[in-house]
């Protein structure tokens, strides 16, 4: 069955008068619990590669200290460890970021085209070396509307990126870009951009939870395949910027579309 869920229903509203007091409160001791459970998520996806680090330099300090096979695993070990830990904190970084800018209104032009454009040729290598064929279907003109482009940028690669990791060896990932007179789910004229692949699919259940912070319909997968599990936490909130939304429809065993709704004017 194909299900379609919209992932990105925030909205952002301004402060709230005296009536709404009541609720304010009731806003902050969930932001209270929110955070405190961010942090332990945090900590708690730090400390593994961390306890992993720990271990193999213990290793080699002493029982691996002369085996110089070993040595050269524990190393290429250590080294996807680290990396996992970079990723892990830049990509923090970048949340932290897009959360903090979430309510200035972006003011550049950007052309989605060549965005898109610029999005598929740097990811280009990451899909030759995992079988993958993108296939993008854009307009030959110029797409624009105002927005930031470094944080769509982002937006298309991260959702790109998903569909190259989970997508598959061997699989297609089509990628396209249409202009609309009217998206009703905006109440404006837009654009939608899709990112639909061939892969696995995601289970219904999972499908409203996908952009909450370390949410992971398949943790192994995600944690073999390096994924972070922010990566559509951040995709959300560049979208609430852009007052755009996030779209995504599966079929278990046939592939997942992610659409990204985009306001123009
Ligand atoms: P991650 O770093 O784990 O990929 P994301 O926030 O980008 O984190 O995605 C959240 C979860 O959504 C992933 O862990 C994965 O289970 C699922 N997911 C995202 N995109 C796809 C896709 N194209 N196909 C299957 N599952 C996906």
């Amino acid at each position: 069955n194909d299900v379609t869920y919209e992932v990105n229903a925030s909205r952002i509203d301004s402060a709230g008068v005296v009536i709404a007091s009541f609720q304010d409160v009731t806003h902050v001791a969930a932001a209270g619990q929110m955070r405190r459970d961010f942090v332990a998520n945090v900590s708690h996806e730090l400390r593994t590669p961390l306890t992993a680090l720990t271990g193999f330099i213990e290793t080699l300090q002493g029982p691996a200290r002369d085996d110089t096979a070993a040595r050269d695993r524990f190393l290429d070990i250590m080294s996807k460890e680290a990396g996992r830990m970079n990723r892990l904190v830049g990509d923090l970084l970048s949340l932290s970021r897009v959360e903090a800018e979430e309510r200035v209104r972006p003011t550049e032009l950007c052309d989605l085209t060549a965005i898109l454009g610029t999005t598929i040729r740097n990811l280009n290598p990451l899909a030759v070396e995992a079988d993958v064929r993108l296939r993008p279907d854009l307009p030959d003109a110029a797409v624009t509307l105002i927005g930031d482009t470094d944080q769509l940028l982002q937006v298309f690669t991260n959702l790109i990126e998903n569909a190259i990791k989970y997508g598959g060896s061997g699989k297609n990932v089509h990628i396209s870009l249409a202009q609309h007179d009217r998206i009703d789910a905006l109440r404006a004229p837009g654009v939608v951009v899709s990112v639909r692949d061939e892969g696995p699919g995601i289970d219904a259940q999972h499908l409203p939870r996908l952009t909450e912070r370390f949410y992971r319909a398949d943790s192994h997968r995600s944690r073999a395949l390096g994924g972070t599990g922010l990566g559509l936490a951040i995709v959300k909130h560049i979208l609430n910027r852009h007052r755009g939304r996030l779209r995504v429809s599966s079929t278990v065993g046939e592939g997942t579309e992610f659409k990204v709704l985009l306001p123009i004017g």
